[in-house]
């Protein structure tokens, strides 16, 4: 499902004017053009702004664990090596900070000081992947202030469709980086209050992709 998210935003937004590199095709019906990611209960629409998280039952118990900081972090070593794995978009996105930027923004993050509150990061390298990102259209500048001259960061409609990068992420995350008291988080589909799956929709067929019925070429 990762690559397939990866697939569907590399079409749109690298691939833009030629076609991708990798073709997808699925059936019997051959070349994929497009994907739709929708919920798997609904079959409405998975966006950025209606998928409510929760923390599970893991979550509390991973606090309170001795040990917890080291653990926590080879958590999110493997969800980045994990992530460098991935096609071109990764070269887009750069790097661990510049993936977590854009998930913070998500979340409704925007202003610089926002960002180093929440991601506890330096800030020459805060400025540096904001410059990078903006510079890939990822984020749009907006000055907020005139003095200080101070800039908010939005994300913007090639951001926004990446949105399905780090939720396929971090949905495989829910189900496998668990402790044995539970999950971590929970996500949940909005308009249909159902636990989150995903599943993508050929826009060719209107029948569900997956990993048995499509073959890269
Ligand atoms: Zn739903
Ligand atoms: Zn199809």
């Amino acid at each position: 499902m990762w690559a397939l998210a990866i697939w569907q935003w590399e079409s749109k937004w690298v691939f833009r004017d030629s076609p991708h590199t990798v073709l997808l095709n699925h059936a019997d019906h051959g070349t994929v053009s497009d994907l739709h990611f929708v919920c798997a209960e609904c079959l409405a629409g998975v966006s950025f702004d209606n998928v409510a998280i929760t923390t599970g039952p893991g979550y509390e118990s991973l606090k309170l664990l001795p040990g917890s900081a080291e653990r926590k972090t080879r958590t999110s070593q493997k969800v980045t090596v994990e992530a460098e794995h991935f096609g071109r978009s990764m070269d887009i996105i750069g790097d661990r900070w510049s993936f977590l930027i854009i998930s913070a923004a998500y979340f409704g993050v925007a202003r610089f000081d926002e960002f180093q509150a929440q991601l506890n990061i330096s800030s020459n390298i805060l400025s540096d992947r904001l410059a990078n990102l903006s510079n890939h259209g990822m984020l749009a500048r907006n000055r907020y202030s005139e003095r200080p001259p101070r800039y908010e960061y939005i994300l913007t409609q090639k951001s926004l469709d990446f949105y399905q990068i780090p939720l396929m992420l971090a949905l495989w995350g829910d189900r496998w980086l668990t402790v044995p008291e539970g999950e971590l988080f929970v996500r949940h589909h909005i308009p249909c209050g159902h636990r989150l799956k995903v599943v993508a929709i050929c826009a060719e067929c209107s029948e569900p992709v997956s990993a048995a019925s499509m073959s890269f070429a």
